[in-house]
């Protein structure tokens, strides 16, 4: 009986692996590359195609929603602007809050801000002081991790406001970059890499 539900378990198991990877497939194969965007020497990674595609987004949103389902989170806090386009319908799908963090000069009422460095020159982003509570727990959310600044900077505007990071996700990961070397042990998910 235990091999038999052994066997079973793991025929599951590999019908599952192969439903993954293959809708994964589906969403590299619709990942453009565009080279020297915005500047010469960087490989650009459109998502636009996939946005193109109801089947292809919905699986990003139904795979992120089935990993964060249950987990205690009181809130998904997207990353200007792509973060937004992944991260409002998984909140949605959550039936959680939504908190943007913007680059400066955008939000309108009472925030804090964070100044960091890109590869070229600084940047600023900023979040509503009335966005979180102290103690909540969230989940950041961008299209693609290149070098980590810009999450890590977001990691201390959440925290600032008393909130904690659960989990750090990404559709595409740049490995090569090593940005999750920046961002906390463990804490990083990532869809493609
Ligand atoms: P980083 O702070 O270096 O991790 O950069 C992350 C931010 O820059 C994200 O919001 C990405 O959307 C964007 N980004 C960086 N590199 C690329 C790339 N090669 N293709 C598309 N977006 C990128």
């Amino acid at each position: 009986i235990l091999s038999y539900m052994f066997h079973k378990f793991q025929n599951t198991w590999n019908i599952y692996k192969k439903c993954f990877h293959g809708h994964m497939d589906r969403i590299k194969d619709l990942i453009r590359d565009v080279p020297d965007f915005p500047v010469k020497g960087i490989m650009f990674k459109d998502i636009t195609p996939v946005l193109k595609d109801p089947k292809a987004l919905g699986m990003i949103i139904d795979r992120f929603g089935r990993m964060y389902k249950g987990m205690d989170i009181d809130a998904i806090v997207g990353i200007e602007s792509r973060g937004f386009i992944i991260g409002a319908p998984l909140a949605l799908k959550l039936r959680l809050p939504f908190v943007p963090i913007r680059k400066v000069g955008k939000l309108p009422f009472d925030k804090i801000r964070i100044n960091f460095k890109l590869e070229y020159g600084d940047a600023t982003i900023e979040i509503h002081t009335d966005a979180l509570e102290p103690g909540q727990r969230v989940i950041i959310v961008d299209d693609l991790l290149a070098t980590g600044g810009t999450t890590a900077a977001s990691i201390e505007l959440v925290e600032k406001l008393g909130a904690e990071v659960v989990k750090c996700a990404f559709v595409i990961e740049l490995g090569f970059l090593h940005g999750r070397d920046k961002l906390p042990n463990g804490k990083v998910d990532s869809l493609i890499t």
